[in-house]
């Protein structure tokens, strides 16, 4: 577990002056900062292969301005129309589950993984099995299959660069990446929108409220995340995978203004923290240039006109997500596996008002009570593994959903709330 040093050698990284680079969920949020790093620095790159799921014109557009040599749509019926924008240009497309596991695939230096939720593993793992500099912004492929993932990556010699701002605020304030002389890791969260909502606001939170971040611009399901705190309970998950510390290393704490982006504790009292104002091409940027560091014109952190930074302890009853993650993580085997994918459903079917907000911990809490039974908290060392549990969990979920509409129950109550 944890990044090995020796897969952080600088793997393909000064082969030669331009680097081939490869967007995965190029349309994303995260898609959109990259492309706009890469366009920036035109005589540096050479653009692999972009991917998104359903905005067949975006990606189009998108692989037209890059000069990109391939462009893959995730949702097959949709390739026609992608090849249909490409017409004429000599980009190579096409479509379906097989065409994002090529692109990732396609030989290149920097593959950048930001297609959001399960649907990142495969193609990921394609990546990384080349061997190359993969630059992680997909978190769920971390909580799915963590062991797995990070044996693939250390099997064959790939470098698994952070993306997420607060892993790659650990990944620049550690001095030594087996953290030996490392007391603990701490995460910040802006704590997002119900921050300061009662419990009876937050039970009557609605999706646009939710959708609401304080600080961060982002894709819908880690907005919801950041509002629940699951995704600070992902990313302790995320962490503990990426580097070599204990679950009872890490935490997370609630710093509002999002500057300071994680603080690793050394044994001689020693803290380093990482800050930068809250905006995403930081850390792309940062795993853009690795080793070296980007020349960016983006705004500079004044801290003097913020004036104050403000640190409180997160509140797990009115946030109950950060404590079942924690105890998935400490139940290990697929227990956090089956957490990610009952996330996922439970996500999208708030924001289809099927269920509360608070009804989003709850759904997780009880597919990880409901499948205990009928799947053993086996480790997973195969990547059919994970699938198989990811599917199962997904039909325990939807299970679940549908009990609670039969029974006339409109929404879940966080059974969790009171831990
Ligand atoms: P987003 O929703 O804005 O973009 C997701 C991308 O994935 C799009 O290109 C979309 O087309 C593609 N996609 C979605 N479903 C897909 C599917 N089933 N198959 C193939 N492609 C699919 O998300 P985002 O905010 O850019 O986040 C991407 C990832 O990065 C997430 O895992 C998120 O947790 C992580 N992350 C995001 C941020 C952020 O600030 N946005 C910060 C840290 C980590
Ligand atoms: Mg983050």
């Amino acid at each position: 577990m944890g990044i090995d040093a020796a897969g952080l050698k600088a793997n393909g990284m000064h082969a030669a002056n331009r680097r081939r680079v490869s967007i995965l969920g190029a349309t994303g949020t995260i898609g959109d900062y990259t492309c706009e790093l890469i366009a920036a620095n035109p005589e540096d790159f050479d653009v692999v292969a972009v991917t998104a799921n359903r905005n067949a014109a975006k990606l189009a557009a998108c692989a037209i301005s890059l000069g990109a040599k391939f462009a893959a749509i995730g949702d097959k019926f949709l390739e026609g129309e992608l090849r249909a924008h490409l017409s004429g240009t000599g980009i190579e497309c096409a479509g379906g589950a097989e065409a994002l596991i090529e692109a990732g695939s396609r030989p290149a230096d920097w593959i950048m993984a930001a297609i959001v939720g399960f649907a990142g593993l495969a193609p990921t793992l394609a990546a990384l099995r080349q061997g190359t500099t993969v630059a992680l912004a997909n978190k769920e492929c971390l909580v799915s299959a963590g062991p797995y993932f990070m044996a693939e990556a250390t099997r064959h010699g790939a470098t698994v660069i952070p993306v997420d701002s607060e892993h790659s605020a650990v990944f620049q304030a550690l001095d030594d990446l087996e953290c030996r002389h490392v007391e603990k890791i701490v995460l910040t969260a802006s704590g997002g929108p119900f921050r300061t909502w009662t419990q009876s606001q937050i039970d009557a939170a609605r999706p646009e409220d939710a959708l609401k971040h304080p600080n961060w611009s982002m894709g819908q399901k880690i907005t919801i995340d950041s509002a629940t705190l699951m995704n600070k309970g992902l990313e302790i998950i995320e962490a503990f995978h990426l580097f070599n510390v204990r679950p009872d290393q890490l935490s997370a704490i609630i710093h509002p203004q999002s500057i300071i982006h994680a603080l690793v504790y050394y044994s001689d009292a020693s803290v380093l923290a990482q800050a930068s104002l809250p905006d995403m091409r930081t850390p792309i940027a940062y795993s853009l240039a690795w080793p070296k560091r980007l020349e960016a014109s983006f705004n500079r952190l004044d801290l003097a006109s913020i004036g104050q930074l403000t640190f409180e302890e997160p509140d797990e009853r009115r946030f109950p997500a950060l404590a079942l993650t924690r105890a998935a993580l400490e139940e290990g085997g697929n227990a956090p596996t089956v957490l990610n994918a009952a996330n996922e459903v439970a996500v999208q079917a708030f924001l289809e008002g099927k269920i509360s907000f608070p009804g989003i911990a709850a759904l997780v809490e009880q597919t990880l009570d409901g499948s205990r039974g009928s799947l053993a908290r086996t480790a997973l060392d195969s990547h059919e593994a994970v699938v198989q549990v990811d599917r199962e969990a997904r039909a325990i979920a939807g299970e679940i959903l549908v009990r609670n509409s039969r029974s006339g129950i409109p929404s879940i109550r966080a059974s969790v709330a009171s831990l």
